[in-house]
Parts: structure tokens; sequence; C-alpha cells
């Protein structure tokens, strides 16, 4: 029998498990549970996650398959909006700011006639896309915060996906039937049901941290002794991998991301999914309510924040979700709270790294290493991604081993 190995036990590993389990794969994992970014810690009748995590889907068979691992799912429409100089901006904002915003109506859609997209950088992709208006009340604001990082470093194509288009007609006959989260779908138990259900009947070692790895013998080093392998498919960040696997050492950028979950027993003046949040005066830029616990009066917030290592202290940011829950009509009383703190969470994707980042897949795969997910193919995915990404695992392995 070949020996399959995986590393990390997120979505992407235990999904790949799945897909490859006709070649009985073994799954190393450093934490003490299965799930990585996509976990669920329950506190009282709460549900707090590294953020909302939802399922969207693009085609019908990974919706299938991710019911089948999670039970019912429960469906919802997206209610989100912009929370911009006191106003509740309905998302998109580049379809519904100038409804808000009625004053800069003209301008935008003149901007919007004359757009012609410059896709050099992400500046210069945005800057074009939207216009100036846009671009300089949310679109800068917003990425800079976010991102934390030069935009004309960046490399524009990730954003085609999730950040819809606008034009006249959309501008004039506002919807926000747009984007590819516009119904999202969550299992009734947290998205870490997901994992839970995954894991059954499959070989995982947790609290085993992977070491080193010898690409040469094909030898997995870990805290808890070593594996050898023919077929190896790593998940843990790319970053890591190249350094463990010895082929050198480079920095990659990429964002760390801080949750403070709160659960509240009060009222919402007004409802949402999630908040986007482009002004300094907050240091979050999101803060979204929970899908569950769905009982009247009780409910789970969270609030993100970005970062590259530095943060403001705890006691600090408990403060200054205080003062963003009583602008926005929060009331109520905090009787549950959860900081998480994710390092590797979204990976940057710069212009003059992106060659040397495929060399170093080529490089991998060509040792049988085969990187997978999002943070080990460092590429901007979703849940349902890992689907895919476990699917073209096994095509691959297929082939390998055929
Ligand atoms: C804030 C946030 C919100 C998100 N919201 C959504 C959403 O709403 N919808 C959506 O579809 N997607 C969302 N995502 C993306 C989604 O969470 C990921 O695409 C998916 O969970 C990635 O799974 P993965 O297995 O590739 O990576 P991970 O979950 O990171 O799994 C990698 C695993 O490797 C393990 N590991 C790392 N190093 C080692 C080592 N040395 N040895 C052993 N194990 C190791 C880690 O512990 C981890 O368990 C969000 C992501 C973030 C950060």
């Amino acid at each position: 029998m070949p020996k399959v190995l995986i590393l990390g036990g997120g979505l992407t590993g235990l999904i790949s498990a799945e897909i490859l389990k006709e070649y009985s794969p073994i799954i190393i994992e450093k934490s003490d549970s299965v799930g990585g970014m996509a976990k669920t810690f329950r506190e009282g009748p709460f549900f707090f996650e590294y953020g909302g995590h939802y399922l969207h889907f693009q085609k019908e068979d990974s919706l299938e398959f991710f019911k089948k691992f999670s039970g019912d799912l429960l469906k919802r429409e997206r209610n989100s909006y912009v929370y911009l100089e006191g106003k509740f901006v309905r998302y998109p904002v580049q379809i519904f700011f100038p409804e808000a915003f009625p004053l800069y109506k003209q301008q935008i859609l003149e901007e919007q006639r004359e757009k012609k997209i410059d896709k050099t950088n992400y500046y210069t992709y945005l800057k074009t896309s939207f216009g100036n208006i846009l671009f300089e009340k949310f679109f800068y604001p917003y990425n800079k915060k976010f991102w934390k990082t030069d935009l004309e470093e960046m490399d524009p194509k990730w954003s085609e996906r999730y950040i819809p288009q606008t034009d006249e007609e959309k501008i004039e006959n506002p919807t926000d039937n747009v984007g590819y989260n516009k119904v999202f779908y969550y299992p009734k138990n947290g998205i870490g049901e997901l994992s839970q259900n995954l894991a059954k009947g499959k070989e995982i070692h947790l609290k085993t941290k992977v070491k080193a790895i010898n690409i040469k013998e094909k030898i997995v080093y870990t805290n808890k002794g070593n594996f050898e392998y023919d077929f190896l498919v790593s998940t843990i960040p790319l970053e890591k991998l190249v350094v463990l696997s010895e082929l050198g050492s480079y920095k990659m950028d990429f964002l760390s991301i801080i949750v403070l979950n709160i659960g509240v027993r009060g009222k919402m003046e007004r409802d949402f999914s999630w908040l986007y949040l482009p002004e300094e005066k907050t240091p979050f830029f999101r803060v979204g309510k929970y899908i569950l616990p769905e009982s009247e009066g009780l409910f789970g917030l969270y609030f993100e924040l970005s970062h590259k290592g530095a943060y403001p202290n705890i006691n600090i940011l408990f403060k200054e979700a205080r003062k963003l829950m009583d602008s926005l009509g929060i009331n109520g009383k905090a009787i549950k709270a959860l900081f998480l703190n994710l390092k590797y969470a979204y990976p940057i994707i710069k212009l003059k790294e992106k060659v040397y980042i495929e060399m170093l897949l080529e490089q991998l795969e060509n040792h049988t290493i085969f990187p997978a997910g999002r943070m080990g193919r460092w590429k901007y995915l979703t849940m349902e991604d890992s689907y895919f990404e476990a699917q073209r695992i096994k095509k691959i392995a297929d082939l390998f081993f055929k």
C-alpha cells in the first residue's frame, strides 16, 4: 500500500483525506483538535469562531459534499452594510453609495461612463474600476486598513472574484443581488461540525507538529516520531513548508487576524450579518453577528482586526468594541467573551513574489510534496475551494500511483 501523508487537519487536509480514502492517508495536526481556521468554540449558548464562517457554493457537487458532512444546512441571505459617516450604506457600496450620498451621484456615474480598468496592481485596479469618489471614500481607506500593505505592490487578480464591479445601470437600479456571497449556508451546529464529521474514521495524529522533512528519504520528523511517505500533501503555510523541507527560506507577506468574540444579552437596534468599517476611528475592519444562537435577546458578535505582529492590548480592544457597539445601537450586557488570534489568516499576493511562488510550488511537486489549501498554496481560497483542492490532489495521486 502506498504511504499517503497529509500535513494539517484543517478543512483542506480533512477533505483531501476523505477524497483520497482508498489510499488510507494519515493526517498530522499540530493542535489538539481538527478544523484549522474553520473551528467552532462553544461558550455557553454561543458559537464563537474565527469570524463568520459561511459556506457559498459555485458548484452543485460541492454543496452536496458539504451537506453530507454537516447535516442540515441553514440557508441565509446576506444583510450587510458599510458603516460610513454614521450611515449604514447597503453592501455593495459601489452600487448603493450614491443612494446614501446623492451629492456624489453624478460624478460617480460620469466616472463609470469613462472608466478604463487598469490591472497593473491592486491600487490601479480599485481606482480605475470604481472612480475617484468611491476609491477615496471607501476602497482606499478600507483596503489600507485591512491589508496594512502598499496596495501598489499587490496583485489584483484575487479580488475579481470577491469584489463585484459596478456600472451606470446598477447604480440607477440598485439591487444587492450580486456577489459570490448573496446567499450562504451554515451547519446548524456551527462550522466546526464539518471537521468533526469529516474526522470520523480517519487516522489523525493530534498534537503532532512537523519539525523537519527529509525530501530525499521522504520522511517527516515530528515531536511524536517519524512518518515515512510516498506522497505528501501539505496544507501547512507554504512559508513554513519551504523551511521545514530545507528548500530555502524566504519571508512571504501575510496577514494575521484577531477576532474578539462577545456574547451579548441585549438588543440590536438594527440587525445585520456583518458591517465593513473603513474609518480609522475604530481599529476593527469588520464586525459581524453570528447566525447562532437564534434565540431572542441573545447574540454573538465578532470584531475583527488585521495585523502583522503588533496589535493593541486586549483591554483596549474590549473598550473599542464597547464604543463601537454604542455607536451602532447595540445595547446589552456582555456575558461571554473569547479572544482569538490567528497568525496565518490571509496570504498577501505580492506582484514581485508571484513567479517565486510558482517556482516553489513546482519545485515541491518535483519532490512529490503537493501543497494545497489557503496558506498551503498561498492563495486567497474559501472553504468550498478546500473541496476543489482535494479533487485536484486526487487527480495527481491517481496519476502518480497508476
Ligand atoms: C477571518 C476568516 C474568515 C473566513 N471566512 C470564510 C467564509 O466565510 N467562507 C469561506 O468559505 N471561507 C472563509 N475563510 C477561509 C477558510 O477558513 C479557509 O479557506 C479554510 O478553512 C482553509 O482550510 P485549510 O485546511 O487550507 O487551512 P487551515 O485551516 O489553516 O489548516 C491548516 C492546518 O495545518 C496545521 N498546521 C500548521 N502547521 C503545522 C505543523 N508544523 N505541523 C502540523 N500541523 C500544522 C494547522 O494547525 C491547521 O489545522 C475565512 C478565513 C478567515 C481567516
